[in-house]
């Protein structure tokens, strides 16, 4: 309700700064703020002052498509929890005073100290004008580089594979080389949970094609796997042996593809070689990988006999300390074999963030300069400075994310300014980049959300435009720059990013350089600077861009770059087999496959694997709102293969230690034979504002690959143990609570309410007192009541009016009532006698089942329903449980688990 109200009064505020604006007006294309997939957004201003978000049918990336998390998007577009007005150490303050703070402080720091004193941390959220600015001021006015993005955890060794084969940072392929495949081949992906709209489209493409196979390469079998003819478990960390053996492999078979390689490659004789050391035959590869040699097998005769194959590949390959290397392992095979630049074919990494590209693209990477240019090339420096006309220019590259925190850490680094990103929770070794925050004498923090593990450490806050209301372009990842528009004015005092930036380097003295009218002046700047001097010497240009006027850039299609005129992109990249590395030849690059340095051992014997979940984004701060998303899991969870839960006396669903040399963190167990035995898979997403010890980079090592600087998230060598807490419990309730009385507890925004799942070490001395401080017992409250002291068993319901205010249910084991009828009662105003006396058991009086953990985000489909379903209808098929349930009927991104349950 609360949500709807005020997106009225922005609304009317909107309409009142936009009177011209005719009805049509109202409907604005935008593109989704998730992942890199880029889909495109229909956002339709309704006639009470909400906002309905739909698939734009007319966006080539997802053709009116939305996964779980693009479709939840209208829940949240509330003022809940948004930075509203500028603040400085904790007070409100109003935007002059903030951003003097700002500029003076970096100013002192700099006189002071040097411009290496001061750094940025951005974030594959911002927009690419955003971006642009921010990477103008630091590297051409602030003149350093120390300036760096949450993307360096995502792709920065793909960047440098790209760029050790192809001479640039280019993505070859695009989304219609999937439907035009015959081999494609998910290497540490799992597609069908973190780039769902582009699964489908494999899923659909295989179903129109039979001929089309599907081979994943991954250490778990996850619900990507569903679509694959083979799944190869390899063991975690072999991906660079298993490419070389492939390359090994493809020389033997004849698929040498001589031709290209003299024309079109380098290194190709030398890269065979290390490849045959390192992978010398299929028996020494399918040891070394813990793979079983048939099915290696299939796989490189798949790869042989087939021309047309994609390999798709993403954070698996690249979060590792060899990540560069494993990414040049699988370029190494397609440009063998020639598979490059040709419909149908080529190597593919997905981005994890809808504007990692753009943020390549403009140099938001400490090591680069804008446009795809070399900070480490003098050339290329002297070309930047002189069409910005800038007073400096950084002269050797910056610091990279991890180094980045570590001079923090060292008190070298004194003033940092975070923007759109949330360090203190995805940064491995997390608690000491909370430590290195703690020790910063500035931290500027701008932002769309008030509380955050990282905003809690700010000097300055500074309120940023939210997704909607935010106008500018982004670039997804096939190359393709999409306009991201807004539909709502911004929330209280909220500025877009660019003008918050060019506003701190105008009160730095940069006045001439920032001087921008609007984001279009900003794009139209960096589209001239693409093409400047360009001469076709560098992959990057998008100078067909850069006479748009106001009108042209916000009518501005999707389109793939290079666009040269306009109108005019470029699906492909190297179609006449010329790169741009100085000889105009891709590099084949030798690889020694290498073991990470932290390998389990006795202390530490199982390998932590952290990734994301369906329903959830990054560290939450939107996806935490939308109680759609919230039900399919609302835990933190550790998947365990049976035999190491067996040996570790674990059972499903007890809570767990998990232990690195770095930290621990308690989450959930669950059993999992889709789990590769000796590995843990723990999502990334939870943190200190929706768990209390659920933050699982506090565990992650924090290595990294010493080209890209990636971390290896993919790989820390743990141990795992039962947590025994005293007391286990959950508790409902309407309004948000203060916790810090449990040692364990998690919440989840549910539908009007929010639920908690709790433990603790001591119990209280007294329950129902305990209950009644914690539930904020006011006037007006009926209780009732359970208690069996000698047990610590205590059921307790809080009514107001008839309503249920709150229930919080405690056991000492974890033997406690389902909790889906109980939260059901929160959507209603009164109750009935009967179901007033089922509340202390926690159950229907009508005897209706528990819909049990939420499997349909769309229709709120629960496990225990659909297998009732299953069992009892005998239903054999998805379209069955669509028809009888609706599950997997809305955005289909349940339908690989609901085909796991037919199963
Ligand atoms: Fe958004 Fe889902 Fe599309 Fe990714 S696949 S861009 S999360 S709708």
């Amino acid at each position: 309700m609360l949500a709807r109200y005020l997106l009225h009064q922005l609304a009317e505020k909107f309409d009142n700064e936009t009177e011209s604006r005719t009805m049509s007006e109202k409907v604005t294309r935008t593109t989704c703020p998730y992942c890199g997939v880029g889909c495109g957004l229909v956002a339709t201003r309704d006639a009470h002052g909400g906002v309905v978000l739909e698939g734009d049918p007319e966006h080539p990336a997802n053709r009116g498509q939305l996964c779980s998390k693009g479709a939840a998007l209208e829940q949240t577009l509330d003022l809940e929890g948004r930075l509203l007005h500028p603040m400085v150490e904790g007070r409100r303050t109003d935007w002059d005073s903030a951003l003097d703070r700002v500029a003076q402080g970096f100013r002192e720091v700099i006189g002071r100290h040097g411009p290496d004193a001061v750094a940025f941390y951005l974030s594959g959220q911002l927009l690419t004008e955003d971006y642009y600015v921010a990477n103008k001021l630091m590297k051409g006015y602030i003149g350093s580089a120390n300036i760096d993005t949450n993307s360096r955890l995502c792709m920065s060794s793909t960047v440098v594979g790209h760029k050790r084969a192809f001479g640039s940072d280019t993505v070859p392929c695009c989304y219609e080389d999937l439907e035009r495949a015959k081999l494609i081949v998910l290497v540490g992906s799992n597609a069908a949970w973190c780039h769902p709209i582009l699964y489908r489209r494999v899923a659909q493409a295989k179903q129109e094609h039979p001929d089309l196979h599907v081979v994943v390469i991954d250490p778990r079998r996850t619900p990507t796997c569903d679509i694959a003819d083979l799944h190869l478990p390899l063991r975690p960390g072999s991906d660079a042996t298993l490419f070389n053996g492939l390359l090994v492999y493809l020389e033997r078979q004849g698929e040498r593809n001589d031709p290209f390689l003299e024309h079109a490659t380098e290194g190709w004789y030398q890269a065979l070689n290390v490849a045959r050391a390192t992978a010398p035959s299929l028996e020494s590869v399918a040891a070394l990988c813990g793979l079983a040699e048939p099915v290696l097998a299939e796989f490189y005769r798949l790869f042989a006999r087939t021309e047309r194959v994609v390999t798709l590949y993403s954070q698996g390959v690249n979060q590792s300390s060899s990540g560069s290397d494993r990414v040049s392992a699988i370029l190494n095979c397609h440009l063998f074999t020639g598979r490059v630049g040709r419909p149908g074919m080529g190597p593919f990494s997905l981005t994890g963030q809808p504007n990692a590209m753009g943020g390549r693209e403009v140099g938001g990477l400490a090591n680069q300069l804008t446009a795809h240019m070399e900070l480490a090339d003098p050339q290329h420096r002297e070309l930047v400075q002189r069409f910005w006309g800038s007073p400096r220019m950084a002269e050797r590259p910056g610091l990279m994310a991890l180094d980045l925190f570590r001079a923090i850490e060292r008190g070298e680094i004194k003033a940092l300014w975070i923007m759109a990103t949330n360090p203190a929770v995805s940064l491995p070794d997390s608690n000491r980049i909370h430590a290195a925050l703690r020790n910063c004498s500035l931290v500027v923090v701008s932002d769309c959300v008030a509380d955050t593990d990282t905003t809690r450490f700010a000097h300055v806050l500074l309120p940023a435009a939210a997704w909607g209301e935010k106008d500018g372009t982004v670039t997804n990842s096939e190359r393709r720059i999409s306009r991201q528009r807004r539909f709502l004015p911004p929330a209280g005092e909220a500025r877009p990013d660019w003008w918050i930036i060019c506003e701190v380097a105008r009160r730095m003295g940069f006045r001439n350089g920032f001087d921008y009218p609007s984001g279009a002046a900003i794009f139209r700047e960096y589209a001239a600077l693409s093409g400047f001097e360009n001469g076709g010497e560098r992959d990057f240009d998008i100078s067909g861009l850069a006479q748009l006027d106001e009108t042209e850039y916000d009518r501005l299609q999707p389109i793939q770059w290079p666009v040269y005129r306009p109108g005019q992109g470029t699906p492909r990249m190297f179609a006449r087999g010329r790169f741009f590395t100085p000889s105009g030849k891709a590099r084949l690059i030798p690889v020694e496959p290498r073991l990470p340095r932290n390998i389990p051992d006795q202390e530490y014997p199982l390998v932590l694997n952290t990734g994301r979940l369906r329903d959830q984004w990054h560290t939450m701060t939107r996806t935490g709102k939308a109680p759609r998303l919230t039900e399919h899991s609302p835990e933190p969870t550790a998947l365990i293969h049976p035999g190491n839960a067996r040996e570790l006396g674990i059972a499903d669903g007890l809570l767990v230690t998990i232990s690195s040399r770095w930290g621990e963190a308690v989450v959930r167990a669950r059993i999992s034979d889709a789990q590769r035995r000796g590995s843990l898979f723990v999502p990334m997403h939870w943190n200190d504002r929706f768990a209390s010890l659920g933050r699982i980079n506090a565990v992650v090592n924090p290595d990294s690959d010493p080209l890209s600087g990636q971390p290896e998230f993919k790989h820390t060598p743990v141990r795992m143990a039962v947590y025994e807490p005293s007391w286990h419990g959950f508790l409902i309730s309407r309004q948000r609570l203060d916790l810090s009385t449990a040692s364990y507890w998690v919440v989840a925004k549910g539908d009007g309410y929010y639920h908690y799942e709790i433990a603790g070490e001591e119990p209280p001395a007294d329950w129902p007192a305990w209950a009644r401080r914690l539930l904020c017992s006011g006037h007006g409250a009926d209780w009732v009541e359970y208690l069996d002291r000698s047990r610590h068993c205590y059921r307790g319901v809080r009514m107001v009016k008839g309503r249920v205010e709150s229930c919080i249910f405690i056991a000492p084991g974890t033997e406690l009532p389902a909790r889906s009828w109980l939260a059901g009662l929160f959507t209603r105003e009164t109750l009935s006698d009967a179901e007033r006396r089922g509340l202390l058991l926690g159950k229907s009086p009508a005897g209706e089942r528990e819909i049990g953990h939420i499997v349909c985000a769309c229709f709120s489909v629960g496990v225990n329903t659909l297998t009732e379903a299953i069992r009892s209808q005998g239903l054999s098929s998805v379209e069955e449980i669509g028809s009888l349930l609706k599950a997997g009927t809305g955005c289909g991104s349940c339908i690989p688990e609901l085909k796991a349950l037919l199963a």
